[in-house]
């Protein structure tokens, strides 16, 4: 039985949050991991050792973390974040338990990254499409076309926008520049 006071004065949330699959920027926000996110909802604070999700409304400890994320007791969330991490703090585990709980772990955080990468290219391939439309449609525009023409194509700039303003608010968190 692991002494949750040893445990979390060991282990950093910031390293169980990255396992789970959040990227934590300077300022410790990352996409929720125990709900689907699709902006960074969720506060990693390394100071405090805590976590809180703005989207969800879940926070804690590191503990509460792995027992919301894996669905378990304070106590076998404990054993998972002492063998997930590496941390040998628990000698009443075996060997293959780490090395099976680690394993498992890893996995998990390699399927859910490379989906996010998915993910993300397939926005990033949307966003390139959508921003030549759009400078076609510009273009269009100054040719002064007939009204009747330019009330469609004024349509259709304006859904594209939306759309271009939709993907960068999921993808780049507001504004981009290089546009
Ligand atoms: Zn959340």
């Amino acid at each position: 039985m692991i002494d949750f006071k040893t445990l979390k004065s060991t282990a950093r949330i910031e390293d169980l949050a990255r396992l789970f699959g959040g990227v934590p920027d300077r300022r410790g926000m990352c996409r929720c991991v125990l709900h689907d996110d699709k902006t960074p909802s969720m506060k990693i604070d390394a100071e405090k050792q805590l976590f809180y999700c703005f989207g969800c409304g879940a926070g804690g400890d590191i503990i509460t973390l792995a027992q919301l994320h894996e669905g378990l007791s304070a106590p076998e969330a404990a054993r998972f974040i002492d063998c997930a991490l590496g941390l040998g703090l628990d000698r009443d585990i075996s060997d293959a338990e780490r090395r099976d709980t680690m394993l498992r772990a890893k996995k998990r955080h390699y399927w859910e990254m490379l989906k996010r990468d998915e993910e993300a290219e397939k926005q990033k391939r949307l966003y390139s499409e959508l921003c030549g439309e759009m400078h076609r449609l510009r273009e269009a525009m100054n040719a002064e076309p007939p009204n009747d023409k330019k009330a469609e194509l004024a349509e259709k700039l304006n859904r594209v926008e939306y759309l271009i303003n939709l993907i960068e608010i999921n993808c780049f968190g507001g504004e981009n520049n290089d546009r």
